[in-house]
């Protein structure tokens, strides 16, 4: 079963079950407490506080999602675990108030084993830790053995964001085998061996920024199956960056940087950075997202300029961007027709981004190299690189960390404070510095003061 089949069958399967077919919605929301669309029921967040009537009690959709910013950010997982992607398109149906669990439950169960054929015994399920309804229904409905439900806590409650639609939920795994690390279920053996696959959310309270939690007017369902983690599994492959939905995209970033796929591991994390990049920047541009200093723009511009930056570790010598946006087209333009038509939009924005950044790199790279051979970065050079050279404090962060050395984060937000104070002064305004400094933070929540534990191995990057 390839991508086009496993799309199609989902949506059958609940179309046939009194569901409406609904399209994907833009990867920016309408919802104002969201910087991206993170999960197929954003789109419908109105429908589950009530706010607004549903025009159908059940729906279905193959939302494209984004997690690089807000509660839901997978940026720094990129390229370290083989299930992580910053954009991928979430499998999901709903229930606004129609059925509950004692339908939610075996309609997933059903799909995974009699559509999509998974092995019985090589799935596993969780519940919370109070959701003993959850765990009879799975035992008694559907017969799943008693020793492969666990219960857990946080993993098994799920919320849209600081506030909104949330619930206890309940998540189907699949043991991918003991080669893939450590024996014990989702909640004792390794992430990468049971693998998360399906999410099914049981939605029941509006949570709020005083804390408290409001009952919903009445419980919903809201479920998100990642179709790049399914695609693996039917393909017999060991990671979402090898399917038909990624592999293309890779082996362009391979034949772009001279570098193999599965030979060396720092090359492998900077080949799935750039494929899971190029994917991201390609749907953000195509949904109209522009490369800017503050709010997703900026969150664009990084990942654009990382992608770069990563393919040039790598060894490319040329312009990268132009054949990576043509990559995820071609891959992806059939599914999502968007792209084809934007494509001349996409690519001059790309383009004009790339030639922004390597004007401004040319001067850029030789200061940090400079700083990262002295042995540590300080605040006022990287401040200056973030600034000056557009080198985003992030990037300094992860390329002078891989490198191992430190850079000076509290010096940089110094300067970045004592900048703003100047340009008030000077009679001008903040001009994104806000979001700039919420970038210093993030690379202080990410990677901490002084320890970076993403990678496995710490020489130097070979460049
Ligand atoms: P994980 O624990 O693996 O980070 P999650 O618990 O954060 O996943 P959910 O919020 O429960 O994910 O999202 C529902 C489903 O969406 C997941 O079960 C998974 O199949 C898929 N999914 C979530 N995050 C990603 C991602 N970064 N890349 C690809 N698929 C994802
Ligand atoms: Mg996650
Ligand atoms: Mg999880
Ligand atoms: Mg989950």
């Amino acid at each position: 079963m390839d991508s086009n089949e496993l799309r199609r069958s989902f949506r059958d399967f609940f179309v046939e079950r009194g569901h409406t077919a609904v399209p994907s919605a833009s990867l920016i929301p309408f919802d104002r407490t969201l910087l991206f669309t993170v999960a197929g029921m954003v789109p419908f967040k109105r429908y589950f506080l009530g706010e607004e009537p549903a025009p159908y009690a059940r729906a279905t959709s193959i939302q494209k999602c984004m997690r690089a910013g807000g509660k839901h950010n997978d940026l720094d997982q990129i390229g370290q675990t083989l299930r992580h992607l910053t954009f991928f398109e979430m499998l999901g149906n709903f229930s606004f108030g129609d059925y509950f669990k004692e339908q939610a439950i075996p309609y997933a169960w059903e799909l995974v084993t009699s559509v999509l054929g998974l092995e019985a015994d090589r799935l596993w399920v969780t519940v919370h830790t109070s959701d003993d309804e959850a765990a009879e229904i799975w035992r008694d409905s559907v017969g799943v053995s008693p020793d492969r439900i666990q219960r857990l806590e946080e993993d098994n409650w799920w919320q849209m964001g600081d506030t909104g639609p949330c619930g206890p939920c309940s998540e189907i795994y699949y043991d991918k085998g003991a080669s893939y690390g450590a024996d014990g279920g989702p909640a004792f053996g390794s992430d990468e061996r049971f693998l998360e696959i399906w999410n099914l959310v049981f939605m029941q309270y509006d949570q709020q920024d005083t804390g408290d939690l409001v009952p919903l007017p009445k419980p919903c369902i809201d479920t998100g199956a990642g179709l790049e983690r399914i695609v693996p599994i039917l393909q017999g492959r060991p990671s979402v960056f090898e399917t038909d939905l990624v592999y293309p995209i890779l082996q362009e970033a391979e034949s772009l940087t001279g570098r193999r796929y599965g030979v060396d591991h720092r090359d492998d994390v900077g080949l799935r950075i750039v494929a899971d990049h190029s994917r991201a920047m390609t749907f953000l541009l195509a949904d109209g997202v522009v490369p800017t200093n503050e709010g997703r723009g900026y969150v664009l511009r990084r990942i654009i300029r990382r992608l770069i930056l990563r393919s040039q570790l790598l060894g490319a010598h040329q312009h990268v961007v132009e054949r990576l946006v043509s990559g995820v087209i071609a891959t992806m333009g059939e599914a999502y027709p968007e792209l084809p038509e934007r494509q001349d939009r996409i690519m001059e924005l790309a383009t004009r981004e790339e030639d922004r950044f390597e004007q401004t790199l040319s001067i850029g790279a030789p200061v940090l190299d400079a700083a990262i051979a002295s042995g540590a970065v300080d605040g006022e050079v990287a401040f200056r690189l973030h600034d000056t050279f557009g080198v985003p404090i992030e990037l300094t962060t992860e390329i002078a960390l891989d490198r191992g050395v430190e850079v000076d984060l509290e010096g940089f937000q110094r300067a970045m404070a004592e900048q703003r104070m100047r340009s008030r002064q000077a009679g001008f305004g903040d001009d994104g510095s806000e979001e700039q400094a919420t970038g210093a933070l993030w690379v202080l929540e990410t990677f901490g003061k002084t320890e970076f534990l993403g990678y496995d191995t710490q020489e130097a990057t070979g460049e």
